[in-house]
């Protein structure tokens, strides 16, 4: 269920690291370690690193198990929320709370001290298809997208009450909720270029590809999109941006990386497919990947742009 239909089954490969351009060992270095930290779960999404003094982790979704995942070095796996209404993506806001994509529930909710409550359920008066995953923009502002993924296939033409599969931005500040895409098949990861001047989604439906869309000028609003990059190894889905511009994709092979160019230049081969995936650690420059049933790391060079993880 959920993003299974995002990307092929993927081929056995070893975990490893591959370089196809030389400028990939900058970003990781060519000896780096591929790590599986976990495993064992049915279908893993959404991660968000959170620091906290008492010792940073990693929260993310197990989509069918109905359950938030934590995890950290010290603590290893355990359960942050059950039921999770069916939770996927997940990031911070501006005030450091949580904001959970919910499948079970169709909504974004937020989790402020401790208590989930519903943020946003519907626009204009219409449900939304399943939330799937969301960025927060330095202004504070909210951004997600709404694919019908998290709706049983069977009952898409019935359940959906909303015309199309749209990308969103909601203003906390003033209560305003807009469609700022509605151009994509299956609009799925999001993330901001470091200088918040454009904004990345990728497409898992039929186009396969990641588009990049210029911020205009009011911040609030997106110009006319394009093809920025095909994934070559099933699809696309989570996606975050590298304070240098570079462009982090899970694939049906692990993680493609692109540079602002839009040129692959390396990946982070699993053996199972990836779903999403954040900068976190300690310092910031460890990068995690969600895959099908286990959580991965690999140590990178880099961190992740300031808007798109915190
Ligand atoms: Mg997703």
């Amino acid at each position: 269920m959920a993003d299974s239909y995002a990307a092929d089954p993927a081929p056995p490969s070893p975990l490893a690291v591959q370089a196809i351009d030389p400028q990939f060992d900058r970003l990781v270095s060519a000896d780096a370690k591929v790590h599986r930290l976990a495993t064992g779960m049915i279908f893993t999404e959404g991660p968000i690193w959170i620091d906290d003094p008492a010792g940073g982790y990693l929260v993310f979704s197990d989509i069918p198990a109905n359950e938030l995942k934590r995890w950290s070095e010290t603590d290893g796996l355990s359960t942050f929320r059950k039921p999770s209404h069916n939770a996927n993506g997940n990031a911070l806001d501006a005030a450091g709370n949580l904001l959970t994509c919910e499948h079970g529930s169709r909504v974004v909710s937020i989790t402020e001290k401790g208590e989930r409550r519903v943020l946003l359920d519907r626009f204009e008066g219409r449900r939304f298809n399943s939330p799937n995953d969301v960025v927060v923009k330095s202004d504070g502002t909210i951004w997600f997208t709404d694919p019908p993924y998290g709706l049983p296939r069977n009952e898409w033409e019935t359940l959906k009450e909303l015309p199309g599969h749209f990308v969103f931005r909601f203003d906390p500040k003033t209560s305003q909720l807009a469609v700022v895409a509605r151009d994509l098949d299956m609009p799925n990861g999001l993330c901001f270029s470091p200088d918040e001047r454009h904004l990345y989604i990728a497409d898992s439906g039929a186009p396969r590809n990641i588009r990049v869309y210029p911020v205009n000028a009011d911040g609030a609003t997106l110009g006319e999109g394009r093809e920025f990059a095909k994934i070559d190894v099933g699809g696309p889905d989570g996606i975050r941006c590298d304070i240098r511009g570079n462009l982090w994709s899970t694939s049906g092979d692990g993680v493609q990386v692109f540079t602002p160019a839009g040129n692959r230049v390396g990946r982070v081969l699993l053996p199972e497919g990836g779903a999403n995936l954040c900068f976190g650690g300690p310092s910031g420059t460890t990068l995690f990947i969600t895959a099908r049933k286990s959580l991965y790391s690999v140590e990178t060079n880099v961190r992740a742009a300031a808007a798109t993880t915190r």
